[in-house]
């Protein structure tokens, strides 16, 4: 079986963030969303890994389009851009390896518990 190719998903991703206007800085000292002047920035990692924190990144812009608002829980925030996250992923038709995907969603959310 081919390798799966995630440099082409990872810029098909980057193609869907600029369809809302936003900006993808792929060398950043860490992975996060500026949603008032709509920038997403990524760390360098293996391009898997980049993908997926993409992933949640853009889940992020689409949990701000449904109007969540600021006395919502910082931490259920993170757990539905990470759900989001996925039905993006399904919606571009990327591959996933949803272990992988769940493993780094837990070290991210249990970053959010203390
Ligand atoms: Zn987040």
């Amino acid at each position: 079986m081919a390798r799966y190719n995630y440099t082409q998903a990872f810029n098909k991703l980057i193609q869907f963030a600029t369809l809302f206007g936003y900006k993808v800085y792929v060398n950043s000292d860490n992975n996060y969303v500026l949603l008032d002047v709509q920038e997403i920035h990524i760390s360098p990692n293996p391009i898997e890994i980049k993908v997926y924190y993409l992933l949640h990144e853009l889940g992020h812009i689409i949990v701000d389009i449904n109007q969540f608002h600021d006395d919502d829980y910082e931490y259920d925030i993170e757990v539905i851009a990470w759900l989001r996250g996925i039905d993006i992923a399904n919606q571009l038709q990327i591959k996933l390896n949803i272990d992988k995907f769940n493993k780094l969603k837990q070290i991210c959310l249990d970053s959010y518990k203390n």
